[in-house]
């Protein structure tokens, strides 16, 4: 059982699934320093690409997603048009120059697209990247996947897919305006085995309006007995001042800290016993998933899809909203997607915020993801005053050692890690607003 300690819990705090995180982006970073990255990138890199269609079918009340309705075709087609433009400028400045090994698809949902723009799509990036070995990935609404779809992405080669699953209980679906039946889930998963995706992912949430212990351990063992490779089970982060669609749920019926806490711990421990295994603070993975061979070899990153064996030396986001994170530089495309299409109408790139990294924030991220995935963290050298009283509160709970300037967080930590991250944010000194909850 995870020890209790509400008191290292109240306090919002990043996800960190980049460090420094989005809330320093700065508009003196943009297209000009997008543009230097890419060409800095030295031959033979190995790069990733990720690709945002920010469209979904319907748009679910709790999502915190960049997305908007797909109920307009002009709309699909113009993005789209003004995609392929952004894969020409980027790939030009880097094609034959770097090997790219992935190219994610996410959103929104890629499937609010039609499986034929999809083709042209992939097409377009496998030739102008030249690029024809990457391995693909699609995150998928199960709400608009067909057997149409499931060809396509069997054709292409996708071998690796994320369904967007979230809870299978009835009654919280309707509160959250999702509605799925738990028959369409299981359809999406036997056309997806179908097709020949290998590695298979289920996002799951707890701490939803009117959800309970009992609701929550029915959706993990619903979810179990499809036998997904991996399972994301992600704590919802209501921050309706921000994400203005969140207004539509009733705050007065969501779970309070304990009962997060509650849920997080029974959902881990039912994975575990189904024989998953722990990924980070959040993911599980069946023990010969990717994702779990990286853990256990000590490889595992993190970066914008959450926690990755993605070894690559940089990634490029395409797409509006999408962020490229480079050694030196973390930048962000423009978000509203026609300001994205202005800009490459323009002729440029479509950066407009991000920000430099110097040596400091790069250690710094370095222990940060040490900490995040599971792995002793060495501290020495770096210039971390007040440290120990930040991290004593931590290693006072038993949570955190800190021995010989090596951090090591104790089994009981995993919902803790991210406050414990915190600790090394140079950026965190004061009030976290906007951030969520650790659990
Ligand atoms: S389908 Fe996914 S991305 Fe689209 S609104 Fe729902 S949760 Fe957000």
């Amino acid at each position: 059982m995870w020890p209790y300690f509400p008191h290292l819990l109240n306090r919002p705090v990043p996800r960190y699934t980049s460090y420094p995180t989005a809330a320093e982006f700065r508009a003196d970073v943009g297209a000009a320093d997008l543009a230097a990255a890419l060409d800095g990138l030295p031959a033979g890199a190995l790069v990733s690409l990720y690709v945002h269609i920010p469209f979904c079918r319907d748009i679910c009340w709790y999502c915190g997603c960049n997305t908007e309705r797909a109920n307009s075709r002009r709309r699909l087609e113009t993005y789209l048009a003004a995609l392929e433009r952004e894969i020409d400028a980027v790939a030009a400045r880097v094609s034959g120059r770097v090997r790219v090994g992935r190219i994610a698809f996410g959103g929104g949902s890629p499937n609010a697209i039609s499986p034929i723009a999809f083709v042209r799509l992939v097409d377009r990036l496998l030739t102008a990247f030249s690029a024809a070995n990457a391995e693909i990935s699609v995150e998928l609404d199960p709400r608009g996947l067909d057997a149409s779809w499931a060809a396509v992405l069997g054709k292409l080669g996708v071998t690796r897919a994320s369904l967007g699953v979230q809870t299978l209980d009835s009654g919280i679906q309707q509160r959250i305006g999702r509605v799925q039946p738990a028959e369409s889930i299981a359809q999406s998963v036997a056309l997806l085995r179908g097709a020949g995706v290998r590695s298979l992912n289920f996002d799951l949430i707890y701490g939803l309006p009117g959800q309970t212990m009992a609701a929550l351990e029915d959706s993990v063992q619903a979810a179990i007995a499809m036998r997904p490779d991996r399972v994301a089970l992600f704590g919802y982060a209501h921050v309706p001042d921000r994400i203005a669609r969140q207004r539509r749920l009733e705050a007065a019926a969501l779970p309070g800290q304990q009962a997060r806490f509650d849920m997080a711990q029974q959902g881990h421990q039912a994975l575990l016993a189904a024989g998953y295994m722990a990924i980070g603070f959040d993911h599980f993975a069946l023990p010969e998933d990717a994702l779990a061979v990286a853990m256990r070899a000590g490889r595992l990153r993190r970066n914008f899809q959450g926690f990755t064996d993605d070894n690559a030396d940089a990634l490029i986001g395409l797409g509006a909203s999408s962020i490229s994170l480079f050694d030196h530089l973390i930048v962000q495309n423009e978000r509203a997607s026609g300001l994205y299409r202005a800009r490459l109408e323009a002729g440029g790139l479509a950066a407009m915020q991000g920000v430099r990294r110097d040596a400091e924030d790069r250690e710094r991220g370095l222990v940060i993801g040490d900490i995040l995935c599971g792995r002793p963290a060495d501290l020495t050298g770096l210039p971390f005053d007040g440290l120990e009283s930040r991290l004593k509160p931590f290693t006072d709970a038993g949570l955190a050692v800190l021995a010989a300037d090596r951090l090591r967080l104790t089994a009981d930590a995993l919902p803790y890690a991210r406050a414990i991250a915190a600790c090394f944010d140079r950026y965190r000194t004061g009030a976290m607003a906007g951030f969520s909850a650790p659990v």
